[in-house]
């Protein structure tokens, strides 16, 4: 089973990412799992024709002792398991601590076991590398970590944090940063700023992802850009990166 992580400051395109990926994997055959760790819990929104689905932590909530795996883990588009982690009320308790805690619900229904994916994807945000945002590369769940960045400034000082976090939980045989997915904004410079900071953190462009405003377009449709057009160009690219992300060891 692979288990990557896909960080990245918030609005950045983690979510458009890691769905188009998933769908790309599934394109290619694999059985996926999607997991969402940003309390907007909207990473699988495109994989589920624009609806959101019921979170571990509301369900855990409302279920309490009767929650099952059918409760919090939906298919979506091509076969994908979605699964969203949830959050508190925007202002109200530790986003955190809420992954930490559907993960532990995970791990106790056994979701890993029984559903076997070829492919586990974890969706986190990434500006706070604190407590439940580090849960994923800890404790073994992800081993595989890419991190999501424009040329922005912002972004960029957020995948530096997210790397110097990665750096040390590695020390303790847990993830190791695999490389960058450079997803444009077209600032002036972008692709030789982000390859400087891939050169500082000692890291690499793993792919490059330009904009193009079919990914609106498809979002609008509630819809990954596979299922959207398979064979539009920005398709392409996230099928290049599922296979790139495969054959990375
Ligand atoms: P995050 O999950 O990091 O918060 P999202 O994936 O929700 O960010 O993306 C934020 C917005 O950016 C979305 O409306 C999405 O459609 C848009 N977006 C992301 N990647 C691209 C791209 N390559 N081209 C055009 N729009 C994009
Ligand atoms: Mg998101």
């Amino acid at each position: 089973m692979k288990k990557i992580a896909i960080y990245g400051k918030g609005g950045i395109g983690k979510s458009t990412t890691t769905s188009n990926l998933s769908a790309s994997l599934s394109h290619l055959g694999y059985k996926v799992m999607q997991i969402g760790c940003d309390p907007k819990s909207d990473s699988t929104k495109n994989l589920m024709k624009g609806k959101f689905i019921p979170t571990v932590l509301d369900v855990m909530k409302e279920k309490k002792d009767d929650l099952k795996l059918e409760d919090i883990v939906f298919e979506g588009y091509g076969g994908v398991l979605c699964i969203e982690a949830g959050g508190p009320t925007p202002g109200v308790g530790c986003a955190g601590r809420g992954i930490i805690a559907a993960f532990e619900k995970l791990e106790e229904l056994k979701a890993f076991e029984i559903y076997n994916p070829d492919v586990v994807i974890y969706d986190v945000l990434g500006d706070v590398v604190c407590g439940g945002f580090s849960m994923p590369i800890r404790n073994g769940f992800a081993n595989e970590v890419y991190i999501v960045t424009s040329g922005e400034m912002m972004s960029m000082y957020a995948a530096s944090n997210i790397s110097l976090a990665v750096e040390q939980f590695k020390n303790r045989g847990y993830a190791s940063l695999k490389g960058l997915i450079l997803n444009a904004k077209n600032v002036e410079d972008e692709i030789e700023l982000v390859e400087k900071l891939a050169d500082e953190i000692k890291s690499k462009v793993f792919h490059y992802i330009p904009r193009n405003k079919i990914m609106q377009q498809s979002e609008n449709n509630g819809r990954t850009v596979i299922e959207e057009d398979k064979d539009d160009k920005m398709s392409q690219i996230y099928i290049e990166l599922a296979n790139k992300i495969m054959q990375s060891n």
